[in-house]
């Protein structure tokens, strides 16, 4: 599956890794709100990592007020927890072992982690992406020359990142060239929004 939609996302002019855990993360989403609202384990697995960051926060609100059936057992789960706490002796130490960690943002890094994995073990994979319009942001870049074994191909990676970062700047250099007041020449489009093309390397899509 992440093989498949690695393939499908080169075609693309977007960071490949980030486009594949989007697509497999609305999956999960897709799954959670059909059923995990509502079934014991998937709610007792948010329980045991259910500190719920801001994005994806924004996410399940989605779900309304189907959300009363995950937090009526999420909630119980807790209180039977930190009536725990109440009565431990070892108070500190206890507080420590709970943990502070988004489910959703676990299952985002593990796709993530996997689509980079899958990549870096098929040569074919790493040379698809060589040849195509897409471009891996900072991030996933580092991650990719971390985890590639190849020198050659992690090199030819890092030349087709400086070689888009070129090309962007040169974009750059042209705009403020043109905007002059002794220019007569106006910028193009695609040199006024070259800052977007810098944003796609820099941030995650
Ligand atoms: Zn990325
Ligand atoms: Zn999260």
């Amino acid at each position: 599956m992440v093989e498949y939609l690695l393939k499908e996302s080169f075609k693309k002019n977007l960071c490949p890794i980030c486009l594949t855990v989007e697509i497999e993360m609305d999956e999960f989403f897709f799954w959670f709100e059909r059923e995990g609202y509502h079934e014991y384990s998937s709610i007792k697995a948010l329980f045991e990592h259910s500190c719920i960051c801001k994005k994806h926060r924004e996410q399940i609100l989605g779900l309304k007020e189907k959300l009363n059936n995950t937090f009526e057992l999420l909630a119980e789960m807790e209180i039977k927890e930190l009536n725990g706490l109440v009565e431990t002796k070892r108070f500190k130490r206890k507080v420590r072992e709970i943990n502070r960690d988004c489910r959703f943002c676990i299952e985002e890094k593990r796709i993530e982690k996997h689509a980079v994995e899958t990549l870096c073990k098929s040569k074919e994979l790493v040379e698809s992406y060589i040849n195509s319009p897409s471009i891996f942001c900072k991030k996933h870049t580092f991650m990719v020359l971390e985890s590639i074994d190849n020198p050659e191909l992690a090199q030819t990676i890092l030349k087709k990142a400086i070689s888009y970062l070129e090309n962007v700047h040169e974009r750059i250099e042209k705009y403020f060239n043109k905007i002059d007041y002794r220019s007569s020449e106006k910028p193009t489009r695609e040199e006024q929004n070259a800052y977007l093309n810098a944003v796609k390397f820099f941030s995650n899509l």
